[in-house]
């Protein structure tokens, strides 16, 4: 079924959709999942699709995911299926989830009859920033075959780093949280010659970017890293001013549960107490973004065998070092025990080292890699029930 899947990633890479609903390529999943006898309901808050395999006799339930969503990227790939939304692009390869997925869903509805449980099938939308997976948790994602799923499974593909289909994994830590610190530091504006009768925001904004550097290195495990960076910073108008306030963004990274609870009232504490000890104040607010994606270290030797039987001896390759982008499959591992694993899909003939990353205009993702995506994620399903 590769030149099917390839048929239905290109269509999807036509139509990229951005954030939490994504009407067309909804569509195209639910018509791709018609006949294979399959429960299927769609998102209620958002625009999702939920697919439940019933096998044909008794057991737990699987959760397999594929997210569906792309970004606001102007593609400059020159593929002959090139995105026809302008000013969007599946930079991200959830095309392939998406066909991925579809194709595992064909794969065990062949295989009904040995199967013991049902396989949700999870078609998230607004994985790129939207928290889509949250919100089909919130609406049951997990309990939708009737009782709570016992492990979850996902697939990211890479068009650069990782060579072609191959499954890269690790155990513990996948990926990173990823939450932002925005700060305003509030003054007094005045004459840049009087800076006595002023309170001068940008040197208390340039002590706190200091600052948040001590924090990290004094107040963390260096074998657990932490990782600020202030990304932005926003002051004034000209040289013989002092501005009123003075801006700072920051994007923060943590690589465990434990420093990611930890580490926002830290970053707070000494914004706010900075400012505070020069006679000024600091607003901070802390968002969270998405928490740290952990796998559970027995379904990634799972998937390490399975990889290595349906695909290849050479296939499966373990990760030296979690990825410190982010990703929202996390809030389905904080709940159920699963993997969330890489898998290269680097064009034939491009170098790794060098291709285009993900999130790129220029990303190319080869097809060769569909059903690699598909086998693996039937196979995870198909071993986990096979455990009861
Ligand atoms: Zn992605």
């Amino acid at each position: 079924m590769a030149a099917e899947l390839a048929a239905l990633r290109h269509d999807l890479h036509r139509i990229p959709e951005q954030g939490l609903e994504v009407p067309m390529t909804q569509a195209r999943v639910l018509a791709a999942l018609e006949g294979l006898g399959l429960e299927v309901t769609t998102g209620t808050a958002v625009g999702s699709v939920v697919a439940v395999l019933r096998g044909a006799r008794p057991g737990p339930a699987v959760l397999l995911r594929g997210d569906m969503d792309a970004l606001p990227v102007t593609e400059e790939t020159g593929e002959p299926f090139t995105s026809e939304h302008t000013g969007f692009m599946h930079a991200c390869g959830h095309d392939l989830h998406v066909a991925g997925l579809v194709g595992a869903a064909r794969l065990l509805a062949a295989r009904r009859e040995e199967l013991a449980g049902s396989v949700v099938l999870m078609f998230q939308p607004g994985e790129e920033g939207f928290h889509g997976a949250r919100y089909m948790i919130d609406e049951g994602v997990l309990d939708a075959a009737g009782e709570r799923v016992v492990a979850a499974y996902a697939i990211h593909v890479a068009s650069s780093n990782t060579p072609l289909r191959v499954v890269t994994g690790r155990a513990g830590t996948a990926m990173a949280a990823s939450d932002q610190l925005y700060v305003t530091v509030r003054g007094r504006g005045g004459h840049g010659s009087m800076p006595h009768l002023a309170a001068d925001p940008v040197t208390v904004a340039a002590e706190i970017v200091l600052a948040l550097q001590t924090v990290v290195t004094r107040q963390f495990d260096a074998h657990d890293p932490v990782v600020v960076s202030v990304g932005r910073v926003a002051a004034g108008t000209t040289d013989n001013v002092i501005p009123e306030t003075a801006q700072l963004d920051a994007t923060v990274r943590t690589f465990s549960r434990e420093h990611h609870e930890a580490i926002p009232d830290r970053l707070v504490r000494v914004a706010e107490n900075i400012a505070a000890a020069h006679g000024l104040t600091a607003e901070v607010t802390y968002e969270r973004g998405y928490p740290v994606t952990v796998n559970d270290p027995a379904e990634v030797d799972r998937a390490e065998r399975v990889t290595r039987a349906v695909v290849g001896p050479d296939a499966y390759e373990t990760a030296k070092q979690p990825v410190s982008g982010a990703e929202d499959f996390a809030y389905v591992l904080q709940e159920v025990p699963g993997a969330f694993l890489f898998l290269g899909a680097t064009p034939a003939g491009e170098d790794p080292a060098t291709a285009p990353y993900n999130h790129s205009p220029q990303a190319r993702f080869d097809d060769a890699a569909l059903p690699v995506a598909a086998a693996v994620l039937a196979g995870l399903a198909l071993d986990r029930l096979a455990e009861g």
